[in-house]
């Protein structure tokens, strides 16, 4: 097997996955408490001791909570952009960090951890400097995309020709926009060009990644007020029907938790 990729923790309450290849085993993100990353990482078998990174996608708190705790306990190496390190030290919730475990990395630029490529690509959210990633053994691709408002040409160039993908779907516009419970401003916030992705636009995408060789997906980062696992199945579904991809014949389609890991996705 190449890779394993598994969505620990997804969805507003905090989000982590991990990605591992035989030698190396990479998070991205840390956004719930360290005692939950350390139970999901033990649901899966593996533990904090044989992580080698931590990559950062921004610095909301979904996707941090657990980062300073981490740094400070294991001594893990953690990656962000210079401006996420920059609005993560000014939130100033996460205390200090020991300073071999602080690691910055353009953008717009490759780089290796451990043999592994790392292809970040900017996304596009309410945050400082948001990124997704693309990794590369050599052999296959697998990837991840969430908090973004749509796809953007980064994301696809990076993305394209991935095994395996983690991808937002994070609403129902229609249920996003008959939420009384939401405020407008937050409504008009996580639908637009730097909110979140809707299960339509989520599904398009998609489909571009099946027709570019994407075999396996899990749905990440849906929203427990504003959409369901199965409104998320079916439009990601209904877009693949459209290019004559069948889920769980043509690829395997899985949804994402907020509660634990859904188990491995081999590659
Ligand atoms: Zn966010
Ligand atoms: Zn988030």
């Amino acid at each position: 097997m190449e890779w394993v990729v598994c969505p620990l923790f997804s969805g507003s309450k905090g989000n982590s996955s991990f990605f591992a290849t035989q030698d190396t085993r990479i998070l991205v993100d840390a956004g719930v408490t360290m005692q939950q990353m350390k139970q999901g990482l033990e649901a899966i078998g593996a533990d904090f001791s044989e992580i080698h990174a931590i990559l950062v996608t921004h610095e909301h708190i979904d996707h941090i909570k657990a980062l300073g705790p981490i740094a400070r306990k294991y001594g893990i190496p953690i990656y962000a952009t210079p401006k996420t390190w920059q609005a993560i030290r000014l939130q100033g919730r996460s205390g200090e960090f020991p300073i071999r475990t602080v690691i910055e990395f353009d953008p717009d630029r490759a780089f290796l951890i451990r043999g592994i490529r790392v292809v970040p690509f900017s996304t596009s959210h309410d945050a400082a400097q948001p990124t997704g990633f693309a990794f590369d053994n050599g052999r296959r691709k697998v990837g991840i995309m969430t908090d973004t408002g749509y796809a953007t040409s980064g994301a696809k160039e990076a993305l394209f020709g991935a095994h395996t993908v983690i991808l937002e779907s994070n609403h129902d516009p229609e249920l996003l926009r008959a939420n009384p419970r939401y405020p407008e401003q937050l409504k008009v916030r996580i639908a637009g060009r730097r909110g979140h992705l809707s299960n339509a636009d989520s599904a398009a995408f998609l489909s571009d990644l099946v027709r570019g060789g994407t075999c396996q997906v899990a749905l990440a980062h849906l929203s427990q007020e504003n959409n369901t696992p199965e409104l998320a199945y079916d439009t990601a579904a209904q877009g693949l029907l459209e290019i004559g991809a069948v889920p769980g014949q043509d690829l395997n389609l899985v949804i994402a938790r907020q509660e634990g890991p859904v188990g491995l996705l081999g590659v």
